[in-house]
């Protein structure tokens, strides 16, 4: 069970084959890492593996970057590393070494200082993204993935449960934010991605970070954290806490947003269309009279990166199956209030939904 088997550079060949490109083009991010396992730095010095739908693939890699990519996970998959000295031109290199070609598929984080160079570089060849050969394979996770993300799942759950030590009315969200980010890291991250701490009229802002508000009595206070851990993949959890006694209409609300992520997390299984999760979700709300007040999609996929495919919004048809993993993550929010939000990743078996965030779910008084 390996998070990033040999084999899959063979498959990738296959689907970049099957989707009538000539070759993937894979800068340093989450689609070179899933292909290679090799987690290397974004830099303005080019280093690319090349995987063409027929031949060997490659990686042009910066001469001083050698070592490290000989040490990364890349070495295992014997190909050749193409080293580039200083004064080469490596975007001319991999012109040179693909030859004439018609479709390439560019990494979706690639700089467009790299993909407008490399387009100069093979003036005939249209540029498409790389996510259109590789989104097949990355929603559906491995089972190796899947027990990553529940082991990421599992350490953003312990940073919840300290997290009602943290939370004291007098404090700031900033001071709050500070013991969260040292938390996650404790608990097993890379590093604390992201930090929201809304509280009060805050949390009815779904993306707010933090602020140097004080923390009241009484208020609500949503919290959402997560990051990657050393496998590469991605925690991200929500719970909403209340500091004392809650607001009558918050307590209200919260009620109807318990059903409604619990009803959208069960309706997951196979074959149920992405917007269908969504659906379900909003449905709960709009009958309880708060549907103008839930402004987002239910929910993203996560991986190698915190929000990709598949995204969990009306409009999107991909039928759910096994080995997907997304956020179901609904919210209410009352601008200048408060807002509470639940999110949980969940990923799709064979039989239905498995959350890897088993957390409460009842509304947290600390
Ligand atoms: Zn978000
Ligand atoms: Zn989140
Ligand atoms: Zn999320």
């Amino acid at each position: 069970m390996e998070l990033y088997p040999v084999a899959r550079l063979a498959a990738v060949a296959e689907a970049t084959a099957r989707n009538g490109l000539d070759a993937l083009l894979l800068t340093p991010g989450p689609d070179l890492r899933y292909v290679t396992g090799y987690d290397a730095t974004q830099l303005e010095r080019l280093t690319c593996l090349v995987v063409p739908a027929e031949g060997d693939p490659f990686l042009v890699v910066p001469r001083l970057e050698l070592p490290a990519a000989e040490q990364s996970p890349a070495s295992r998959l014997g190909i050749e590393f193409v080293a580039w000295d200083e004064t080469d031109d490596p975007y001319a290199l991999v012109a040179a070494r693909l030859g004439d070609v018609e479709r390439v598929g560019l990494a979706d984080r690639m700089w467009a200082m790299q993909a407008l160079r490399l387009r100069d570089a093979m003036p005939r060849a249209r540029q498409e993204l790389a996510g259109t050969v590789l989104r097949e394979l990355r929603m559906r996770k491995s089972p190796a993935e899947v027990a990553a993300l529940r082991e990421a799942g599992a350490a953003i759950d312990a940073v919840h449960a300290l997290v009602p030590d943290f939370l004291k009315p007098g404090r700031t969200e900033r001071e709050v934010a500070r013991d969260i980010a040292a938390a996650i890291v404790e608990a097993g991250h890379v590093a604390a991605e992201f930090v929201i701490v809304g509280s009060g009229p805050n949390g009815a802002s779904p993306h707010h970070e933090v602020s140097d508000r004080v923390i009241q009595p009484g208020e609500p206070v949503v919290v959402d954290i997560g990051g990657p851990m050393p496998s590469g993949y991605c925690s991200d959890s929500t719970r909403t806490y209340v500091v004392g006694d809650p607001p009558e209409d918050f307590v209200a609300y919260y009620k109807v947003l318990q059903a409604a992520q619990e009803a959208a997390c069960d309706a997951v299984r196979p074959g149920v269309p992405c917007e269908e999760i969504d659906a379900v979700a909003r449905r709960v709300i709009e009958e309880a009279g708060y549907g103008e007040y839930f402004i987002h999609r239910t929910g993203h996929g996560i991986g190698l990166e915190v929000h990709e495919e598949p995204y969990i919004v009306a409009g999107n048809t991909e039928p759910l199956a096994p080995g997907m993993a997304f956020s179901v993550e609904p919210g209410i929010y009352l601008p200048g209030r408060h807002g509470a939000r639940i999110e949980d990743i969940v990923v799709c078996t064979e039989t239905g939904g498995e959350r890897v965030n088993n957390r409460p779910r009842d509304l947290i008084v600390v």
